[in-house]
């Protein structure tokens, strides 16, 4: 039997439409009754602690969740990333969480940096990506050229569905290819009702487009696609829900069902009936009045039933899980059951870390949630030398939930943090005061980036020998070395051939 799951995230630069489209996407099913709600998403969100400020401030957000819905006998668990273009690891590691992925693309801006950049994460692991080309309902680029930029840019095939008839001023309506209708703009605030005209009646450069675009471009290939080769590409306006029924009827059609995930040598398939998962985010002090953290574990395999054991490869005991939580769209829900694909919250008292796999057995060990080499380095100075406890601890938290990476250095005292993006450093202070009552500030460190190193005992030992000053450990005691500049590591590299400086380390 096939699942009838979609795991997916919405893969976009900030302002493209993300929000629009994920409120869109849970009206279709059902989930919300207003637009609107998705960014004042519940009370549980109001009520987290004093660092979602530097999110309500700026009107972005930290923090990934995830919103379940269902239509049409498909269950559906979307991934919501931080839309924000300073992103952490977090964002990362949802991504290895997801089996596709939708790309939205503002018509009038093409492929923008964030885009981009989330892309390549998906790359990484092959994850299939349908393209949704949105706000035709403004005045864009020509479509032939944002067509050929996704294909040149990210060296993809692209595959339109569709085609927008006209754009701004000037838009019709949405042509689907499959069907040969349009859906056209209708009533005072011009949005699609769900009827489609099948009186075609193009305007005559558009049909030729639309002819030009079918030849000339590869037909969809389910295979290609699933391979993370070729896209699909649909245009739409999430704004005047215009294609977002086809774009939700895509994913159930042809986006992948739960995939095999990979541990070490083997590779776990979603019908194997013990059941197993990973923890690919922890979310600490949600609620400010409890000490409590929510691990997100993704089901990988077997039925999950609520009070269940299971065994943490970090904790190597087992333990109940009484009170999972499932992500409805509107509030959270207490899970009975789930299955692969699924995303469920445990609650726990910092027992659950970022990488666990958790499994009835406790033999599978799945592999590939990486950590990625930071692009800025701080050094961490205390304000006041008494709470150097209370700050280990708090910097041992935090890079357990994926916030920071924190390295130790081999001389001197002072730890370097390291984390992808500027808006971490800013989290990592508001909540060193709120939730520890440190006072910290941070100051620049003479590393700009730092690569996990590998190679026989010898090597590294004699590597160890030459370059402490640049050496630290990270939380895990794995040696890392912190380099100077890209130009540094590629020197180190060309000497010291026999090991490897690798920007990414595998749990
Ligand atoms: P996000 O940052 O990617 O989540 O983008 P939002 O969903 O918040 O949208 C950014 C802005 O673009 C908002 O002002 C939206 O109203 C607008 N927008 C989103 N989708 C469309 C669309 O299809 N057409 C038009 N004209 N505007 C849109």
């Amino acid at each position: 039997m096939t699942s009838n799951r979609r795991t997916f995230a919405i893969i976009s630069h900030p302002d493209a439409g993300k929000t629009t489209l994920t409120e869109k996407l849970l009206l279709q099913g059902g989930a919300i009754h207003l637009a609107g709600e998705v960014k004042a998403r519940g009370q549980a969100r109001r009520a987290r602690s004093d660092w979602m400020k530097i999110e309500q401030q700026r009107g972005i957000s930290v923090t990934s969740s995830v919103m379940t819905f269902e239509r049409n006998g498909v269950t559906f668990n979307l991934l919501d990333t931080p839309g924000h273009e300073d992103f952490s690891e977090d964002t990362y590691r949802t991504l290895t969480a997801v089996d596709s992925a939708i790309m939205v693309i503002d018509a009038a801006k093409g492929i923008e940096p964030q885009t981009r950049k989330l892309f390549e994460v998906c790359r990484l692991r092959s994850v299939p990506i349908i393209t949704f080309i949105n706000k035709v309902d403004r005045e864009g680029r020509p479509t032939f050229e944002l067509l050929d930029e996704v294909a040149d840019m990210l060296a993809l095939d692209v595959s339109p569905q569709g085609w927008p008839v006209g754009m701004g001023g000037q838009f019709q309506g949405v042509l689907d290819f499959a069907s040969n209708t349009v859906s056209r703009p209708e009533g005072p605030s011009r949005e699609f009702l769900g009827k489609r005209d099948e009186n075609l009646d193009l305007p005559e450069d558009i049909a030729e487009e639309a002819e030009l675009a079918q030849v000339g471009y590869p037909e969809f290939d389910l295979e290609a696609y699933r391979n993370g080769d070729l896209t699909p590409v649909y245009f739409g306006s999430a704004l005047k829900n215009f294609g977002v029924t086809e774009l939700i009827e895509a994913i159930a059609e042809i986006a992948p069902p739960p995939r095999p995930q990979p541990a070490g040598e083997e590779e776990i398939t979603p019908e194997r009936d013990e059941v197993s998962g990973f923890i690919f985010k922890v979310q600490a002090n949600m609620d400010p009045q409890h000490r409590d953290r929510i691990a997100f574990m993704r089901m990988v395999s077997g039925t999950f039933k609520r009070g269940m054991k299971l065994t943490p490869s970090g904790l190597g005991k087992p333990i109940a899980i009484h009170s999972p939580i499932m992500f409805f769209a509107q509030d959270r829900e207490i899970a009975d059951t789930a299955e692969a694909g699924d995303i469920i919250g445990i609650p726990n008292h910092g027992t659950l870390r970022v990488g666990d796999t958790l499994s009835e057995k406790n033999q599978i060990r799945f592999t590939g949630l990486p950590n990625f080499a930071p692009e800025i380095l701080r050094r961490v100075q205390l304000r006041d030398p008494t709470k150097t406890k209370q700050l280990r601890k708090a910097l041992d938290d935090l890079s357990e939930e994926g916030v920071i990476q924190v390295f130790y250095p081999e001389i001197g005292a002072q730890w370097i943090i390291g984390v992808v993006g500027q808006l971490q450093l800013e989290v990592l202070i508001a909540r060193l005061e709120a939730e520890y009552k440190v006072e910290a500030g941070l100051e620049a460190s003479p590393f700009s980036t730092a690569r996990w190193i590998s190679g026989s005992a010898e090597d590294v030992q004699t590597f160890e020998q030459f370059n402490r000053a640049n050496l630290a450990k990270d939380r895990e005691g794995d040696w890392v070395f912190m380099a100077k500049s890209p130009w540094d590591v590629n020197y180190q590299q060309e000497k010291n051939p026999s090991l490897t400086f690798s920007a990414t380390k595998e749990r």
